[in-house]
């Protein structure tokens, strides 16, 4: 029996199905790359010794620093150029993978990233006696056989009926020996267990997992998400203070609040929605504004904090999160802040895409205790919850 292989993720597609302007593979799904994801369950697999992971050129460097990178993924120890189709980017990768001395193999798609280690273990080992295994889900539908009219012809047997699914394991040699006769002959199969049936090679079954969806289509990716396990941290805190100062306009949840001072700064000094930013970005695990709209950039001078806010929504988006609720404590002596309440909660909310039923805005004065209470400037802490943002 093959103790471990070395697994071929082809990932150069260009996912015309899923209709988003970034290929399938690099879609996010619950805060990670759906690919990162993938490349995780192959780390998490004892059956896989080293990846080589085949990408488009013209990406290459970008791939290995965010997805590979990013997510200290370990296995990943060659990245290749993929070809015009699945088959020729598999090549490339089998090809890498030989020079590299394997004489297993197992090909796992980039889109497939729920695949457990135990099926890794079970494809492999099924190869170990035939020389080529898939694994499989049984056909739980009746399938019908339809003509071009659209009018059934036959209905199947589907006890006898498997729907392919990677990981796909087999003898280095045997795959490549396919894929060059595959190559020559002008053979097209949409998987490689085909070429080597093609070829004369005997290719065992393995019962697959439901779970191990491949993420083509947007319906999919609805799917996955309930699939995907949450990253941490989903909870963000954060804290703002500013200065009162004469002749400044005072806003607060960018409304402007009749007072004698307002608030200074380098933008308009919205301390209420400063700190919801931190504590969205902590949340996210994305540092804090100073980094994302550092004070020396003049962009940022009397910047709009709602439409800061509105970019710290947008680049959780990115990462596959949205806001999910927030609670602010301003901490302010003055002026009386109740008034004004319901219309900062309503312009927080809607930068959040919330309602304001999930935004909850607390004042308090501090006794005409400290900074607050000798009213030299106001503070404001948040706490902020985030969830999957469903489709990128
Ligand atoms: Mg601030």
């Amino acid at each position: 029996m093959p103790k471990h292989a070395m697994a071929v993720v082809p990932a150069a597609g260009i996912g015309r199905r899923m209709g988003a302007a970034k290929a399938k593979q690099l879609l996010q799904l619950n805060g990670a790359p759906i690919l990162s994801r993938t490349l995780m369950a192959l780390d998490a697999a004892e059956a896989v010794s080293e990846v080589v992971l085949v990408v488009p050129l013209d990406q290459k460097d970008y791939i290995i620093k965010t997805f590979v990178e990013g997510y200290q993924i370990r296995k990943v120890a060659a990245v290749v150029p993929g070809g015009a189709e699945r088959q020729d980017s598999v090549a490339n990768g089998v090809a890498q993978a030989r020079r590299m001395g394997a004489e297993w193999l197992l090909v796992h798609d980039g889109v497939r990233p729920f695949a457990s280690p135990g099926l890794f273990r079970r494809t492999l080992d099924a190869a170990g006696e035939t020389g080529a295994a898939v694994c499989a889900a049984p056909a739980s539908d009746t399938v019908k056989h339809a003509g071009e009219d659209g009018m059934v012809c036959a209905t199947l047997d589907r006890s006898r009926l498997w729907l392919a699914q990677t990981p796909q394991a087999f003898r280095a040699d045997l795959l490549a020996d396919a894929l060059d006769r595959a190559r020559r002959e002008g053979w097209q199969a949409t998987d490689e267990a085909g070429l080597v049936e093609r070829a004369g090679g005997k290719v065992k079954i393995v019962p697959g997992e439901k779970t191990n969806l491949k993420i083509t289509t947007p319906e999919d990716l609805v799917l996955s998400v309930g699939l995907a396990p949450f990253p941490a941290p989903m909870l963000g805190q954060g804290f703002d203070v500013h200065r009162l100062a004469p002749g400044r306009p005072l806003i607060l949840g960018g409304v402007a609040v009749p007072f004698d001072r307002g608030l200074l700064g380098h933008s308009d000094a919205d301390v209420l929605t400063h700190a919801l930013m931190d504590a969205l970005l902590a949340a996210a695990g994305l540092g804090d504004i100073g980094r994302m709209f550092p004070d020396t950039d003049p962009a940022y001078q009397g910047a709009n904090s709602l439409d800061l806010l509105r970019r710290v929504v947008a680049a959780l988006g990115e990462k596959g999160l949205a806001p999910a609720g927030a609670s602010l404590v301003l901490m302010a002596q003055r002026p009386k802040i109740a008034p004004f309440a319901p219309a900062m909660t309503q312009n927080l909310a809607r930068a959040l895409g919330l309602s304001p039923a999930q935004v909850n805005l607390a004042a308090t004065t501090t006794e005409g205790l400290g900074f607050t209470g000798r009213e030299e400037g106001m503070a404001a802490s948040a706490v902020a919850t985030l969830k999957p943002a469903g489709l990128v």
